[in-house]
């Protein structure tokens, strides 16, 4: 899963472009939710959030470290 650095300046940019709905404003920072972030893997090449950033505050999670194994499983999980 990617995660969001306290350097977001809460555009709400990347809340829409989210295919699996796991970005959401946070108490002061927009937040992913890591049992729905995917890397965008399954819907597209890259992940959105991070291409449209502005200030590339978006990054892998370490505490949520993924293969693409793993990652294209969840998909699959999550439109099940
Ligand atoms: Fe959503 Fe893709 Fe960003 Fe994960 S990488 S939060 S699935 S847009
Ligand atoms: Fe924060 Fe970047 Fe999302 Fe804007 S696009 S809300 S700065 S994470």
């Amino acid at each position: 899963a990617l995660i969001i650095s306290d350097d977001c300046i809460n555009c709400d940019v990347c809340e829409p472009e989210c295919p699996n709905g796991a970005i959401s404003q946070g108490d002061e920072i927009y937040v992913i939710n890591p049992s729905l972030c995917t890397e965008c893997i399954g819907h597209h090449d890259k992940p959105q959030c991070m291409e449209v950033c502005p200030v590339d505050c978006i990054d892998k999670d370490p505490d949520h470290a993924e293969d693409k194994d793993s990652l294209y499983r969840k998909y699959l999980k999550l439109t099940a």
